[in-house]
């Protein structure tokens, strides 16, 4: 189960930061279990990295980290739209 971190909405409560394991099917908190302050959850720094999923696999973030990106054209038939390489690939049948 992944951890999560939250953070107090307001400064007080019982701590600054805590941590929950929790399925990523739950809902998060709202307060803190041990105060009962408003809290949020807080993205972890690994997670953030490339602005998710669309940003990760946006054209300059392939670029910047050294990937091509091929794009399925036709049967057997890749047009490069990211990256170095060959302008195009087929499979050649
Ligand atoms: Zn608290």
């Amino acid at each position: 189960m992944p951890i999560y971190e939250y953070e107090h909405d307001a400064a007080g409560g019982c701590a600054e930061r805590f941590e929950a394991f929790q399925a990523m099917a739950d809902r998060p908190f709202e307060k803190c279990p041990k105060c009962g302050a408003a809290c949020h959850r807080v993205v972890s720094s690994f997670s953030v990295q490339g602005g998710g999923k669309a940003g990760l696999l946006s054209r300059s973030n392939l670029e910047a980290h050294g990937f091509s990106q091929f794009t399925r054209k036709g049967k057997g038939y890749y047009e490069k739209t990211a990256g170095a390489g060959p302008k195009a690939i087929s499979d050649g049948r």
